[in-house]
């Protein structure tokens, strides 16, 4: 029975660099022994250093994937990362709310690492009203989390004022990622699971350059778990210690912020 092989859907954009993205998302999902599907809302000319230039892919094309996809595989989770701007957005609801593809793992990315812009802003407040409601899990980093609550996050209370904020506005659970905060050698990670119980993750900061796609990463991690059956605790904790290995075994390729290493 084919379709008992657990499937993921990536909805995302390409890295032509081959480090984030929609690439980064099928290789975490191989290496979890989930088969990936994806569809492409932008293209990236991209590479370790930075984004050169993104492209959005036309309304119905984005249609006609989920259409394609719908028709054929048994999608059992999927997540959304790069998604462009308020059309492609709107797209995505739209065919989200078509189709059953299973939980919903919202990576709500908006700024490379470089600084290039993957979301327009007139599409935030689109993402908080329209996309957020629909999550099972969200897994903003500190910036994205300011940006989704209004909240000015500068501490640990401030982080879990934003979970709770963020699940206020529909979404289940949530992974407020607090490896942007500054100033701290450490990355403390807050849980808040649907039922209303919460957890801080705590692991010291890896210094290394190679740190491009880990938001992608560790989502597709998850995405994937979600797809074999894990709770929404064991995928985020197995998401966690696979980004961790992925960072620290990172690969020396390109000449910026190299790549992860998914081999792990
Ligand atoms: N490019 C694409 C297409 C992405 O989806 C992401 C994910 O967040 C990035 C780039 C971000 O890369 P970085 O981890 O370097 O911020």
């Amino acid at each position: 029975m084919i379709n008992d092989y657990p499937q993921a859907l990536t909805i995302a954009g390409t890295d032509s660099g081959g480090g984030a993205g929609i690439p980064a998302d099928v290789k975490t999902m191989q290496m979890r022994g989930v088969y990936s599907a994806m569809v492409v809302v932008a293209v990236t000319a991209q590479n370790t250093l930075g984004v050169q230039d993104t492209f959005p892919m036309p309304e119905k094309l984005i249609d006609e994937q989920f259409a394609s996809i719908a028709s054929d595989l048994k999608i059992r989770a999927c997540k959304t990362g790069m998604l462009a701007d308020s059309i492609r957005v709107k797209a995505v609801v739209r065919n989200l709310k078509k189709y059953n593809l299973g939980p919903l793992i919202i990576d709500p990315v908006m700024v490379a690492k470089g600084g290039a812009k993957l979301l327009s802003d007139d599409a935030i407040a689109i993402v908080r009203d329209k996309l957020l409601p629909l999550a099972t899990l969200i897994t903003p980093n500190i910036p994205e989390a300011c940006e989704l609550t209004g909240i000015n996050i500068k501490d640990k209370t401030d982080i879990k004022r934003a979970a709770h904020e963020l699940q206020k506005r529909g979404a289940k659970n949530i992974l407020l990622k607090g490896g942007h905060a500054e100033n701290s050698q450490k990355a403390n990670d807050y849980i808040l699971f649907e039922d209303g119980n919460d957890m801080w993750l705590t692991a010291p900061r890896i210094n290394t350059k190679n740190t491009h796609g880990t938001g992608d990463t560790i989502s597709a991690c998850i995405t994937a778990e979600i797809a074999k059956g894990r709770s929404m605790e064991q995928a985020i904790m197995i998401g966690k210690t696979y980004v961790e290995q992925t960072i620290k075994e990172g690969i020396h390729v390109g000449h910026g912020h190299g790549p992860l290493n998914h081999w792990v």
